[in-house]
């Protein structure tokens, strides 16, 4: 009995060694991943929104309450996730049960326009009723990928312009190559009381100029990290910071130094540094102004920092 006691007791210490060697081995890891990425850090008493992100896609399935957690432990607290069609507007409500820290948007995305048959809107219309629904949308027109026909795409985006006026929900607004046909539909279906955001802005200083005399907001992707995207530099510089949200559009749109990978809340968090370096102010003030900003928009619950 002596023996196999302690020939137990042998095989019990090379396990416990095994174990706390690997478990130093993961933390080692854990420290040179972190070396190699560190994300950029917030000041205390801040946060921030991605105000634009698409949780429900297959890219996060494997691991979203891991994307959801990280995202909140370094700071991006609130996460909107955007309806494109009406499985995955159903699909974003359904995360806002899962997640309190989420909340969801409906719409029909020019893409689909031509699946947003009068029933498909009702529906759309009842799930908005949802009391962690925040906004209509993604809806616009994209003359880049044209997969609905043009006069489709307007029709449609018309149609649910003045469908989220009716729900007084504030519209999310997608516009690819379609600047004046954007400009023109919103402005002849406004006033917005509860207002809009021009999401992932790809026009010029002057269409940001002119959203923000309809009362809009312009929301800054990953793409200004991007040593290219001098049109949108000077966007950000030329825009008061009171009038800018920060989104990632993840999976898409991955920001500098991780582009060409999958796009998540977390990284948000080097648009706000680059916004914060174009600005030349804190990274923190970034923080306050743009959540200020995003809960003032969404009506998010929670205190805003700024005014
Ligand atoms: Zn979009
Ligand atoms: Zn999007």
């Amino acid at each position: 009995m002596g023996w196999s006691r302690e020939r137990g007791a042998a095989i019990g210490c090379t396990l416990l060694f095994h174990e706390l060697s690997s478990r130093i081995e993961a933390i080692i890891c854990l420290a040179m991943k972190d070396q190699r990425t560190p994300l950029p850090q917030l000041p205390a008493q801040t946060e921030l929104v991605d105000t634009h992100c698409h949780l429900d896609m297959a890219a996060y399935q494997p691991d979203l309450e891991e994307v959801v957690h990280s995202a909140s432990y370094h700071g991006v607290k609130r996460l909107i996730s955007i309806g494109i069609d009406l499985p995955s507007s159903k699909a974003a409500v359904a995360l806002t049960d899962r997640f309190p820290n989420i909340y969801a948007t409906v719409g029909f995305h020019p893409h689909d326009a031509q699946r947003a048959t009068p029933d498909a809107l009702k529906m759309l219309a009842d799930l908005a009723s949802h009391r962690s629904v925040v906004g209509y949308g993604e809806i616009g027109l994209d003359y880049v990928k044209n997969y609905a026909p043009h006069d489709v795409q307007r029709k449609v985006f018309s149609e649910q312009l003045h469908l989220a006026k009716e729900l007084d929900l504030p519209v999310v607004i997608h516009d690819r190559e379609a600047h004046d046909d954007v400009f023109r539909l919103i402005r002849s279906a406004g006033p917005y009381p509860r207002g809009g955001v021009m999401h992932c802005f790809s026009g010029d200083r002057q269409l940001a100029e002119r959203m923000l005399d309809l009362g809009f907001y312009i929301s800054i992707p990953g793409v200004v990290t991007f040593a290219n995207a001098s049109t949108l530099h000077e966007v950000v510089r030329a825009v008061d910071l009171r009038h800018l949200l920060l989104e990632t559009d993840g999976p898409y749109l991955t920001p500098v130094p991780f582009r060409g990978k999958r796009n998540e809340p977390k990284l948000v968090l080097y648009t706000a540094q680059k916004v914060a370096e174009l600005k030349q102010v804190s990274l923190g003030e970034v923080a306050r102004q743009t959540t200020a900003n995003a809960v003032r928009l969404f009506q998010l619950p929670g205190d805003a920092h700024a005014s």
